[in-house]
């Protein structure tokens, strides 16, 4: 969450801080600030509530040609969102922005008596510490770094001091930072995608170093002041891929480029030919996969969803297997115990979400294998798992995940198709699911394309309910429960899954004329129990939207029948309905698609 970018060179920093800071506005949008610094020690500081066009309009009036500077888009830990606690902080000379969380900042705070704080926020007091070492003889970098010795918390930094125009300083613990190497510049960012156009060129600093960043070059040292040798390596994400190319939003986008991305997911890895699926990057040889007894899963928000998908697919394709599903914010302080010869697979879009890292890095310590599925390459995550696979299908900037699920659940169910054929034995539907994974782009495709209007329009008719159950049974449960929170984060209509048989033991009584229901039905061996459910709701006045892919009879108040050939992954083609469904009710609301409020993308706080 939040986002920093800073640069230093030889051109205007303005430019690169305001471009840098929209394309990472969907990382926070409390706030957003910027400092420069000239050649003569004059500070800019500009900072304004709200987003970062907020802040653009303040730099007509203070448009400055200084070739150093940082900058903020905020996602509020302490503090509201206001000015006063806008990022950049400052504390004498020293200018610092921050990402994440500074714990022990009450402790801290009380022993800063010279400073006048200002704002509420923990980040000041890291500004105030900094300064309270830095004394005329003191470099900045050693000043930040006694500073960081003291702190107890998460943090990605970037600070300047008017002092010295010649160099950014920037750590990381916890909070991903990136530097872009340029041709004499500098560049920083918490996230690739601020430094495309400008550089292809980074060093992804690992917690717990610092980096001294000047015009011609950057040195890197740990936390005891040693130095390290810095590994740079290339970005490879390419512009188009960070652009809304015509759609009207984001996440229109990136619903719609699902048939593409999905290819990618897919690609070289299932052949239906040969009736084989292999993903490289595991960095597991065929006995160590045929050895594997238990699979955990472990993400949050919606890759906790597309885990819990994946689970019932594992479950389905290997015998024997025994799997379960843990919400990293849950797990990482649980005894949890798992059993010898167990892999964990680690979900998550960003790479970089803090609950989830946390659970790697003790599944790791008590010696569990780990693989991740990943969506942002080079993240935090996909640097520290013992082997995974990048589900390659490009960044995602709606803060509202959806082309993530899709490829999430394709990744586990084809690591499912893979533990399987290497046991040989008792690999029920291999075949079928291997036939519908190479169908599932173009059934996907036909949704978009054959639905988005009905579905639009139906939208508009559901727009002014207050709140929503969706339920589903079986592999549709957690599609259920994705279709709610897809809902409720982007249309702020209240919205909860269910599993379809948990109705009746309490959620049914929420139902009446203020609610609408979506019944997620599929036309298999649990089609007449799902309707037993249906008639349960029909029966209390329910306003039901039946989305199913059977051509019989559902008696709801609206009936969407996807036609579609999928039978098991079938679940994931109703969802994408779903996905259209809360973006038009969303559009139909008036609301901001992409950015809804209080929330921010790539969740790197606790
Ligand atoms: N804890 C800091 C604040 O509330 C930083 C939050 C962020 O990561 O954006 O200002």
């Amino acid at each position: 969450m939040c986002g920093i970018v800073g640069c230093i060179g030889k051109k205007e920093a303005q430019p690169y801080l305001i471009s840098g800071l929209h394309r990472l506005e969907y990382r926070g949008y409390d706030s957003a600030g910027i400092v420069t610094i000239s050649n003569d020690n004059k500070a800019t500081l500009l900072r304004a509530k709200g987003k970062v066009s907020s802040l653009e309009s303040l730099i007509g009036k203070n448009t400055s040609k200084d070739t150093i500077g940082i900058g903020h888009t905020r996602w509020a830990t302490h503090g509201e969102p206001s000015e006063t606690n806008a990022h950049p902080h400052q504390s004498g000379n020293v200018y610092l922005v921050h990402n994440g969380i500074i714990e022990n900042y009450k402790e801290l705070k009380t022993s800063l008596k010279d400073h006048v704080f200002k704002s509420q926020t923990d980040t000041e007091v890291l500004a105030a510490l900094v300064n309270s070492f830095y004394n005329n003889d003191t470099e900045l970098v050693d000043a930040v770094t006694q500073a960081l010795q003291l702190v107890v918390g998460t943090y990605g930094i970037a600070v300047v001091s008017a002092r010295n125009p010649d160099e950014i300083i920037v750590a990381r613990s916890g909070s991903p930072l990136i530097i872009g190497i340029g041709d004499d510049e500098t560049y920083i960012a918490s996230d690739a995608s601020a430094l495309i156009g400008y550089t292809t060129q980074a060093i992804y600093l690992n917690d717990g170093e610092i980096a001294v960043c000047r015009r011609d070059g950057v040195k890197l040292r740990d936390l005891a002041a040693q130095p390290i040798s810095a590994q740079v390596e290339t970005i490879e994400i390419d512009m188009q891929a960070i652009q809304k190319q015509g759609y009207d939003h984001f996440l229109l986008k990136e619903i719609c480029e699902q048939p593409v991305t999905l290819r990618s997911t897919l690609s070289g890895r299932v052949n239906v030919e040969d009736e084989l699926v292999k993903l490289g990057g595991l960095n597991l040889t065929v006995e160590e996969i045929r050895d594997i007894e238990h699979v955990t899963i472990i993400g949050c928000g919606t890759a906790y969803y597309a885990g819990l998908l994946g689970s019932y697919y594992l479950e389905q394709l290997v015998d024997g297997l025994t799997v379960d599903v843990a919400m990293a914010s849950e797990l990482r302080y649980r005894s949890f115990h798992l059993p010898k010869k167990t892999v964990a697979l680690v979900i998550s879009q960003s790479g970089e979400t803090a609950d989830t890292l946390a659970c790697l890095r003790e599944l790791k310590r008590r010696g569990v294998k780990t693989l991740g599925i990943i969506i942002a390459v080079g993240s935090t995550i996909a640097r520290e798992v013992d082997g995974g696979v990048y589900v390659h299908a490009g960044p995602e900037i709606s803060v509202a995940s959806t082309k993530a699920f899709t490829s999430q659940a394709v990744t586990i169910t084809m690591f499912g198709v893979q533990i399987a054929q290497a046991k040989g034995s008792g690999a029920k539907d291999v075949a079928k699911f291997i036939k519908e994974l190479d169908q599932l782009p173009n059934e996907i495709e036909a949704v978009i394309n054959n639905y988005k209007d009905r579905i639009a329009d139906l939208a508009k008719r559901y727009a002014h309910y207050e709140h929503a159950i969706f339920f589903g049974r079986d592999t549709l449960y957690p599609v259920a429960l994705e279709g709610a929170l897809k809902l409720k984060e982007i249309s702020y209509i209240q919205a909860e899954g269910f599993a379809a048989g948990e109705l009746k033991h309490g959620p049914i009584a929420l139902v009446d004329d203020t609610f609408f229901e979506v019944a997620l039905i599929l036309d298999n061996w649990l089609f007449d129990k799902s309707l037993s459910g249906l008639a349960e709701v029909n029966a209390r006045g329910g306003h039901i939207i039946a989305i199913t892919n059977s051509k019989k009879q559902i008696d709801a108040e609206e009936v969407l029948v996807i036609d579609t050939k999928l039978d098991l992954l079938a679940p994931l083609v109703l969802n994408v309905a779903q996905q259209l469904f809360a973006y038009y009710v969303t559009v139909a609301k008036g609301f901001d698609v992409d950015q809804p409020r209080n929330l921010a993308k790539s969740v790197t706080v606790e």
